[in-house]
């Protein structure tokens, strides 16, 4: 019996870990332009991170984390929760007074596996902590839209804002009052969300609940000066910096901790797995984690596999290796042995790939070009005889005679 992968765990092999490789690349540049410092997490966390964090009522909370009960500890499930847990157990804030934070990793959740969803996922997180200045939102998100443009992935940018305790409950208890006038027409899981977490109702996917809510209050006609204000000069910034964006009044987070800013990338090109970033604002979690009182914050998580399926629907997919400076082709024992030493010489500043088996030249050829080698140096008896190999520039085909040592070698590819 074969032993498989699990089910919603998938291994990134070569010919797909390039596309990952480019993805994390262009990430890091956009990152370090707008001046964030990574920061590496680990993966298990105390249950009660994400109990407080994310909220008990929750989808995450409630059925989808990975959890060792008797040990109460729990496979992060998102980044955010771990990096303000750091951020206040090392005292970052004490550093700088607006610390930008990002990180890149596996993230797990027990979910129903379909395309773009997976049970152990990638998130690239970026975090801005210590300022609410409605530019930082800005800015995010004109950054989430730069990576995305960088790397040739079409999106769109929907906002909301979801106001702040100050203005929420009076919002949520008209809101309440409009689902329980439709609680028979909606779905079971909004009948029960409609207790629990009424929020969430707007964004359910059912076409019937959606169709009910339609008509739902818009909780930015219901923000409080200060939230109004905000959310007015977040959209002034995006204008600002050339972002284009749509304001969505169903969109609501899945997590408990947001207030304010609430924002979405949406893809129209991967079916119902629309979002490939979602993020937003969470003014009190540093203080409900323990740390210093007003200590605001922003962020947003980009889905890895997301992006990459929709770099494999490009074109122009980057699906080249990383390349091959040089191939050796080894004929006879001697020459394999030649060959063996130089390889090591040549790969202090070139990458170099042989054949240790003897196979034939023609067969050693196929290899060279499949592994997209620049150059093949061909060592046989009369080579090692010589002194000389033959150095096969494989785009060109011309072939030279080159001294058979490692600088001599270097100095020709
Ligand atoms: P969704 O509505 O698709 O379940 P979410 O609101 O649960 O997303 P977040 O917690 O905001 O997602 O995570 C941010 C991003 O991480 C999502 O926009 C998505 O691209 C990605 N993501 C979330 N869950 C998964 C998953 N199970 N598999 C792959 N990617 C995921
Ligand atoms: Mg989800």
């Amino acid at each position: 019996m074969k032993i498989q992968a699990l089910k919603g765990f998938k291994d990134i092999v070569p010919g797909e870990v390039e596309l990952w490789q480019h993805l994390e690349t262009v990430a890091r540049d956009v990152f370090a332009r707008f001046h964030f410092s990574e920061i590496r997490l680990p993966i298990l966390e105390e249950t009660e991170l994400f109990a407080r964090s994310i909220g008990e009522a929750t989808d995450i909370v409630e059925k989808e984390m990975y959890t060792f009960v008797d040990k109460k500890i729990t496979m992060r499930p998102e980044a955010t929760a771990s990096l303000l847990r750091a951020y206040i157990e090392h005292s970052l804030y004490a550093q700088k007074p607006v610390q930008r934070l990002f990180t890149i990793g596996p993230m797990f959740r027990h979910e129903r596996p379909q395309k773009g969803r997976l049970r152990q996922f990638h998130q690239m997180d970026i975090e801005v902590l210590g300022s609410e200045n409605p530019r930082i939102d800005a800015e995010l998100m004109a950054m989430g839209a730069m990576l995305l443009k960088e790397l040739g992935i079409t999106v769109s940018l929907e906002l909301n804002s979801l106001g702040c305790p100050d203005c929420r409950p009076a919002y949520r208890a008209q809101l309440v009052s409009y689902i329980t006038d439709r609680l028979p027409s909606l779905c079971s899981d909004c009948q029960r969300r409609s207790v629990t977490n009424p929020l969430r109702v707007l964004d359910c996917k059912v076409p019937a609940c959606r169709e009910q809510m339609e008509g739902a209050p818009s909780i930015q006609e219901h923000l409080c000066d200060g939230c109004s204000d905000h959310f007015q000069k977040v959209q002034a910034g995006l204008r600002q910096l050339g972002v284009v964006f749509s304001l969505n009044k169903f969109m609501v987070r899945g997590l408990d901790y947001y207030c304010r800013t609430t924002f979405e990338f949406i893809t129209s090109d991967l079916g119902a797995q629309a979002a490939v970033g979602a993020g937003g604002r969470y003014d009190g979690l540093v203080e409900t984690l323990g740390g210093p009182k007003n200590t605001p914050g922003i962020g947003f998580a980009l889905g890895m596999e997301r992006l990459v399926l929709l770099l494999q629907q490009q074109e122009t997919a980057v699906t080249e290796g990383a390349g091959l400076d040089l191939f050796i082709a080894g004929i006879g024992e001697q020459g394999v042995h030649a060959g063996f030493g130089l390889a090591h010489e040549i790969r202090t500043v070139r990458s170099v790939a042989m054949d240790h088996e003897g196979r034939s030249l023609k067969s050693q050829m196929k290899q060279a070009n499949k592994a997209g080698a620049r150059f093949v140096l061909i060592i046989g008896d009369t080579e090692l005889a010589s002194g000389h190999g033959i150095l096969r520039n494989m785009k060109t085909e011309e072939q030279q005679n080159v001294l058979l040592s490692g600088p001599a070698i270097i100095g020709c590819i």
